[in-house]
């Protein structure tokens, strides 16, 4: 899949700078960035606006819409996100996300920041990570496009408790440092190092034959999922 023109990225997919630069306060908004993102960070006041039209990024709606369309371009296939089964669902989707995407991604941001915490600094990949309605016949909590430069990591925020976003990004983020989708010995030790580093249980394979270490891998550290992702995203938990 091509990579999409930076141009295309929406101002209100989170905020790609903050988590390759823990302790940095956010860099400051610069002109035409959402208003979500940049609260009242101009002095407009004194002077008059150009015009009365609303600004359309002021309307969650337009926000949400234009996020899913950011996600869109950065995961594997445009299909693997979720937007509804019909009209109202994705007007409720939408406008959820415009209203809480901002505090979801931070706490990602946090999330990702506390794994590259592992490594040296020379050694941190660049990585983004967004929080994601994965469409639910795909069946995944969340993936990791190792195609594109920052990686991208889309965390499907709804089919995972909170409790479990720190695994959940831990397991991803092993993938994006080695830029590699498998589930084998690097993986394993990439995966062991940032169980030990943030608390987690590491995963035990000793005797195992490659197949049983592979799906022991694949679903380590273990999350349970919620049956319903889409209501967590409709905003009825
Ligand atoms: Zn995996």
């Amino acid at each position: 899949m091509p990579q999409p023109p930076h141009s295309s990225i929406p101002p209100s997919a989170g905020d790609p700078h903050r988590e390759g630069s823990p302790g940095e306060p956010p860099k400051s908004s610069s002109e035409g960035l959402s208003p979500v993102l940049s609260p009242g960070s101009h002095s407009r006041s004194d002077r008059p606006p150009a015009s009365q039209l609303p600004d359309p990024m002021s309307d969650p709606f337009v926000r949400g819409s234009e996020y899913l369309n950011g996600l869109r371009q950065k995961a594997l296939t445009s299909d693997a996100i979720a937007g509804g089964e019909d009209i109202i669902d994705r007007i409720r989707i939408c406008t959820w996300i415009g209203e809480h995407i901002d505090a979801l991604n931070q706490e990602l941001a946090e999330c990702l920041c506390a794994c590259h915490q592992c490594f040296p600094t020379q050694d941190r990949r660049a990585i983004e990570i967004f929080a994601a309605p994965i469409a639910p016949e795909f069946g995944i909590d969340a993936l990791c496009n190792i195609l594109l430069d920052p990686v991208v990591i889309l965390i499907d925020v709804g089919r995972t408790a909170p409790a479990d976003w720190l695994s959940i990004v831990v397991h991803e983020y092993a993938h994006a440092h080695l830029k590699s989708p498998g589930h084998d010995r690097p993986f394993f030790e990439v995966l062991t190092h940032l169980c030990l580093g943030l608390g987690l249980p590491p995963p035990v394979v000793e005797g195992m034959d490659p197949q049983t270490m592979e799906a022991t891998l694949r679903n380590w550290p273990h999350c349970g999922s919620t049956a319903d992702s889409l209501a967590f995203w409709m905003g009825r938990e």
